[in-house]
C-alpha cells in the first residue's frame, strides 16, 4: 500500500468507525480525551487509514510518538527480527545486548552535566513518560536526600501521582486526586507572549527568574530542601511554548548555585522533534537528569531516564520495572536513533522551517492567528479573538480541529487555545503543502 493523498469518502466518522466508537463508549475508560472520532486501522509514513477506507494525513504522530513515521519498514523489520529471537526477559534480573547497546548509545547522545568517561551517563528503563518522571523524582531524592521540588506553571509531566504532582497545565489533571506528593512549588514559566508580570521580553530583566530567586527561594521554599527543579525545555501540553535562551541559562545557573538538580523533561520534545536530538541543546545548557519517552522507539512503549553515574547512585532494588527496556522496544529504539542520525534529523530542520514559514504567512492573513511558535517539527499556532486584544479563543481552536478532521487532517490542540503540529519526522514539503491547503479551506469556512 502506498498512500500519497488524503481520501475522505464517507461522512466522518464512517459507519464502521461509528460501530467501534459505540463499543468503546461502553467498555473503555472515559478518562481518555478524544477530540473527534478518528479510528485508526493502518498507518504508513505520514498517513493513517480508518476502517471505512478514509485516508488521513497525520500531523499528530500518535501524540509525538511515531517519530520515524507509521510502520517504517526498517522499524517493522527490526521488530519482526527481534521478536523471533527474544521478546522478554526482564532487564531487572537479567542482561541482554539490545538494552546494553541502547544504554551505551544514550551515554553518547544525551547531554548531561559533568558526565565523562569515568562518570558516564547511565540509563534507567521504563515504559512511559510518567514512569520516566517517577524515576527522575526518585533519582533526585536519593541523591539529595531532601524531598521538595520546583516545577513550572503550564508544565505537563504525566498522570501517575508523582508526575501529576509536578503538573501545572490543567485543573482536570488534579481535581479529586489530592493529596499528591507534598512539597512541590510551581513557578511561572517564561511564556513571554502572556507574561504574568506584564513585562515585555527582551528588556524585562527576567522577572520570572527573579521571582524564583527573591520570592520563592527567600520566603517559601529553602533551596536546601529542594531535590530537583524540573522543566520542559519547550513546554508541550502547555502550548508548545519556547522560553528565551537566557531564561533556561538563568535557571541552570540558579540550580547549580544552590546544588539543586536540574531535571529536563524531554518526553515530548526529545528524539529529534525540535531539530536537535534534545530540545535542551537549543539553549546551550546541560541538565543533571533527563526524561525521555514518546518518540524513542517509533511507537513501542519505552522510556529512559538518564543521569551521570554520581547522580544515579542508587542501590540494587531501589528502582526497577519488569517490562522497562524490553528487548523489542530497545531494538526499535536503537534503529530509531540510527534512522534519526542517518537523515531524519536533518529533514526536521528543512521541513520544519518550511512549515513555520507557511504558518507565518497565514498569520499575516488571519486575524485569529495570534502567534506562531515552536522549533523543528514541534510547532503551534495560538488562536485568539484578534491580534490586538489577544484573548484566547478556545472555542474557535476546537472548531479548527474538528473542521480539519472532517477534511482528512489529524491535528491536536495544546494549551487552552493552540493548535499543535507534531507530525512524524519524515514528512516532506509535499505533506506540508497538503496541510496548508486543508488549513486554508478550514479557515475560509470559519466565516470569521
Ligand atoms: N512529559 C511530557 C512533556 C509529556 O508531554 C507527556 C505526555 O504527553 C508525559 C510526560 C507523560 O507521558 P506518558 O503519557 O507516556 O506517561
Amino acid at each position: 500500500m502506498k498512500y500519497d493523498k488524503i481520501i475522505v469518502k464517507t461522512e466522518l466518522p464512517g459507519p464502521i468507525s461509528k460501530k467501534i466508537i459505540a463499543v468503546d463508549e461502553k467498555f473503555v475508560s472515559h478518562s481518555y480525551t478524544r477530540d473527534y472520532g478518528m479510528v485508526a486501522k493502518r498507518g504508513e509514513g505520514a498517513f493513517v487509514e480508518d476502517p471505512d477506507g478514509n485516508v488521513f494525513l497525520d500531523f499528530s504522530a500518535g501524540i509525538a510518538v511515531c517519530s520515524t513515521g507509521h510502520c517504517h519498514p526498517e522499524i517493522v523489520e527490526t521488530i519482526k527480527k527481534q521478536s523471533e529471537e527474544l521478546i522478554h526477559m526482564s532487564g531487572t534480573d537479567f542482561y541482554y545486548e539490545t538494552q546494553v547497546n541502547l544504554a551505551e548509545k544514550m551515554s553518547k547522545i544525551v547531554p548531561i552535566e559533568n558526565s565523562s568517561e569515568s562518570n558516564p551517563v547511565m540509563s534507567f528503563f521504563g515504559n512511559s513518560g510518567a514512569e520516566a518522571i517517577e524515576a527522575v523524582i526518585k533519582i533526585a531524592r536519593n541523591k539529595r536526600r531532601v524531598p521538595r521540588m520546583l516545577a513550572f506553571i503550564g508544565a505537563f509531566h504525566g498522570r501517575t501521582i508523582g508526575a501529576l504532582s509536578l503538573n501545572g497545565s490543567k485543573i482536570r489533571h488534579h481535581e479529586h486526586f489530592h493529596p499528591l506528593l507534598p512539597g512541590v512549588v510551581h513557578a511561572p514559566y517564561a511564556y513571554c507572549k502572556r507574561c504574568p508580570y506584564g513585562a515585555k521580553y527582551p528588556g524585562c530583566n527576567l522577572e520570572c527568574v527573579d521571582f524564583i530567586k527573591k520570592t520563592l527561594l527567600a520566603k517559601i521554599i529553602s533551596p536546601d530542601d529542594i531535590s530537583c527543579l524540573i522543566m520542559e525545555a519547550v513546554q508541550g501540553e502547555g502550548g508548545y511554548v519556547v522560553p528565551p535562551v537566557e531564561f533556561v541559562k538563568a535557571i541552570r545557573d540558579l540550580t547549580r548555585e544552590h546544588g539543586i538538580l536540574l531535571a529536563v523533561d524531554e518526553v515530548q520534545s526529545g528524539m529529534g522533534r525540535t531539530g536537535k536530538m534534545f530540545a535542551i541543546e537549543h539553549f546551550g545548557v546541560n541538565p543533571d537528569i533527563m526524561a525521555i519517552a514518546k518518540g524513542i522507539a517509533s511507537g513501542l512503549p519505552l522510556s529512559i531516564t538518564c543521569a551521570n553515574r554520581e547522580v544515579m547512585n542508587w542501590k540494587p532494588g531501589a528502582h526497577a520495572s519488569t517490562f522497562g527496556g524490553n528487548p523489542v522496544a530497545c531494538a526499535a529504539a536503537n534503529k530509531t536513533i540510527e534512522l534519526l542520525e542517518k537523515g531524519i534529523l536533518a529533514n526536521v530542520n528543512t521541513v520544519g522551517a518550511y512549515l513555520k514559514s507557511k504558518l507565518v504567512e497565514m498569520q499575516a492573513k488571519y486575524e485569529f492567528i495570534g502567534d506562531v511558535r515552536g522549533l523543528g517539527l514541534m510547532l503551534a499556532i495560538e488562536i485568539v479573538d484578534n491580534k490586538k486584544d489577544f484573548n484566547p479563543d478556545c472555542v474557535l481552536r476546537d472548531k479548527i480541529l474538528h473542521a480539519a478532521f472532517a477534511k482528512g487532517l489529524i491535528i491536536l490542540g495544546c494549551g487552552p487555545n493552540s493548535v499543535r503540529f507534531a507530525p512524524p519526522l519524515i514528512v516532506t514539503k509535499e505533506h506540508i503543502d497538503m496541510v496548508c491547503g486543508v488549513l486554508e479551506s478550514v479557515f475560509a469556512g470559519l466565516k470569521k
